[in-house]
């Protein structure tokens, strides 16, 4: 493969954080706004110093005062004068003010009688609005907060959200919805043979309990993303015709703790009360994760979850039909509780469908579109999809529909199930992306580099394709394909790819004298390769049959994060010395075989700049010497 350099640079901004910005400015905004709007009650009385008040007093200018309980004495002046607050602050103008008599006053009350002041006694008087608008900023966080509970909810059913957490979100399906049955599931034998005990049972549950057999409780279907698990478990649903509960296990992940647990007892609680029936949770690990791992510590909302699950996978022991079926892709990092005999104790595994499993799958699709008769081979398209699973097979089919209709052709012929897989396996073409005349031979070099390697590379997969057409992030593509299903690899074999993978740099090298970026990612992935070869597979003469290197798998983070070093600074040198010569030797090899074929090199080459793809039959062609004649 050869690859564009130019990465595009990530321009993702942080759009939630300014948002979460707005909020709290909102917040601020609206704190302060009611306190400014907080009656000022100074503005109405001056609390002015007892002396004050004496002068006041001695030159007759209080016309009248209430006393209240706190011993506050809210005076009137006869006329508006000029008032100093007890700070020395002057006030123009005023005619109210305030001031505090001492504990006995009734000394005062006798020279009130005598200057002939109106006063009367009151109890302390209470400022509604004030108070009101005290309470104004709590009021409005108050209902900040229940907005921003709602929306967090999703907002659908407005104010009954908040209230509805504990319930599960189960979903029944119920008979109204289109059945999936265990025909529209292809491949799998093995897993369907399972479930279908199951289902017998759940047809007449009365029928094996008298015979005293003991059904498994717990099915867990385990198997890479995509085979058809999700689908399975409703194919069971659709055969047995009994209530069929779905949940996928991050609903019971919330944002309240407790919540989960609360779910899975109201998950049970309703399958119990509609036995026989079956629980189906999806994406198990999303709760089923081993305790302990997590990276906050101890006891967290997760594992009450899961804790609580445990505990009505127990429950129903003997009492009910109910049978509980899980779905996961990462059986490894599930509690071993779990697993226990009584619980998920059936695994039944659904693995990537073989070339068989394939045809069948790619002939469940294909009925659903419209084909043109007899001109589609499903079993090649199988064999020339190796490796991927269900889900990828109908997104192929689906492609080639798409791909049909764009051109407007009545029916999907083989020409559009031909591009869709390219397209699939080997990304977009990018029609628009201009090479110079440079960069075009070049890059038909060192894909006719790939691909001369490959076909005198012993135990090599055979070459498929060879495109000098842009795809994806790679300028060209030289794309092989191996004959049947591999499990595992030869040295031979390995060796053979790595000589391939430095085949297109080789090409450049030899006949251009020059080398450009484009060996890249070839490059890349030959060293990855090649130093699992020495650290993982015992590979090397020199290392012998040793693993180097202990993977530390952080459960909680689902993946491993860091590759402990168990080795010795000297012993690293040698690794890395090993990795080095290996790649070297394949570099050395490549150069070798192109040497030898630099006619069907040059041929080649020139062929792909003429044609710009090249095919199995066409290289057939090129290898007995000869040009290819396209129409
Ligand atoms: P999983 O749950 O294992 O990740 P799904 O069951 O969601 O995979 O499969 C996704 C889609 O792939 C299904 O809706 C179906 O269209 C297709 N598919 C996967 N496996 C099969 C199969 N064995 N037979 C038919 N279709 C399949
Ligand atoms: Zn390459
Ligand atoms: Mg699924």
């Amino acid at each position: 493969m050869k690859n564009t350099t130019n990465k595009k640079p990530d321009k993702k901004k942080n759009s939630n954080s300014s948002n979460s910005m707005l909020i709290w400015f909102a917040i601020i905004f609206f704190v302060i706004a009611s306190f400014a709007f907080l009656p000022d009650e100074s503005a109405n009385e001056v609390e002015i110093s007892y002396n004050s008040y004496k002068e006041l007093l001695a030159e007759n200018k209080i016309k009248s005062a209430s006393i209240e309980n706190d011993n506050s004495f809210h005076g009137e002046l006869f006329e508006e004068a000029t008032l100093i607050n007890k700070n020395g602050a002057e006030f123009q103008d005023r005619k109210l003010f305030v001031v505090f008599l001492p504990a006995d006053y009734s000394e005062q009350i006798s020279i009130w009688d005598e200057k002939n002041i109106e006063y009367n006694f009151e109890g302390e008087k209470i400022d509604w609005t004030g108070w009101l608008l005290g309470f104004a900023p709590w009021l409005l966080l108050i209902a900040f907060w229940l907005f921003l509970l709602r929306r967090m909810q999703g907002s659908g059913n407005g104010m009954n959200n908040v209230f509805s957490f504990g319930k599960s979100k189960a979903k029944i399906f119920s008979g109204k919805q289109k059945k999936v049955k265990f025909k529209d599931v292809a491949g799998c034998i093995e897993a369907k043979e399972e479930l279908e005990e199951v289902i017998a049972y759940l047809k007449s549950p009365k029928k094996f309990e008298k015979l005293g057999g003991k059904i498994p409780r717990g099915v867990l279907l385990v198997g890479p993303p995509g085979t058809g698990k999700t689908l399975l478990a409703r194919a069971v649903a659709g055969e047995s015709n009994v209530p069929f509960f779905s949940i996928s296990g991050a609903d019971f992940v919330e944002m309240f703790v407790g919540v989960g647990a609360s779910r899975v007892r109201d998950l049970f609680e309703q399958a119990n009360k509609n036995a026989p029936a079956i629980v189906f949770i999806d994406e198990l690990d999303a709760v089923g994760r081993q305790r302990g791992a997590g990276l906050g510590g101890g006891h967290d909302e997760r594992e009450q979850t899961l804790n609580q699950l445990l505990v009505e996978l127990d429950g129903f022991e003997n009492s009910s039909s109910v049978i509980v079926m899980g779905a996961t892709n990462r059986p490894d990092v599930l509690d071993s509780a779990l697993l226990r005999p009584g619980r998920f104790d059936r695994q039944v595994v659904v693995d990537v469908p073989d070339l068989n499993g394939r045809h069948e799958i790619l002939k469940i699709h294909t009925k659903k579109i419209k084909i043109k008769p007899k001109s589609v081979n499903l079993l090649d398209i199988a064999k020339g999809t190796p490796g991927m699973v269900g889900a990828d097979l109908a997104n192929l089919v689906n492609e080639a529909a798409l791909l049909a209709s764009r051109r407007r052709k009545a029916s999907v012929d083989n020409s559009d199930f031909q591009e869709a897989q390219d397209k699939v396996l080997m990304g977009v073409q990018r029609k628009s992306m201009v090479l110079s005349d440079h960069e075009k031979k070049v890059t038909a070099y060192h894909e006719a580099g790939h691909a001369v390697v490959a076909l005198f590379s012993p135990e090599a997969d055979p070459v498929h394709k060879v495109t000098i057409i842009p795809r994806g992030r790679a300028l060209g593509v030289t794309m092989q394909l191996p004959i049947d299903e591999k499990h595992g690899y030869s040295k031979t074999y390995i060796l053979s790819r790595l000589a391939v993978m430095m085949g297109g740099r080789a090409a450049e090298e030899l006949i251009l004298n020059e080398i450009t970026t484009g060996a890249s990612n070839d490059i890349e992935r030959a060293t990855s390769i090649a130093r699992r070869m020495v650290c993982e597979w015992g590979m090397s003469d020199i290392m012998g049959p040793m693993a180097f290197g202990k993977k530390n798998e952080e459960i909680f983070l689902g993946r491993e994060i860091q590759s402990h070093r168990d080795y010795s600074e000297e012993t690293a040198q040698k690794i890395d010395h090993e990795v080095v010569s290996i790649i070297k030797n394949a570099q050395k090899t490549a150069l070798q075989i192109l040497e030898k074929n630099i006619k069907l090199l040059h041929l080649m080459a020139d062929q792909l700049l003429e044609h710009e793809t090249i095919n199995e039959s066409d290289i057939k062609l090129m290898m007995a010497g000869n040009k290819i004649s396209k129409n």
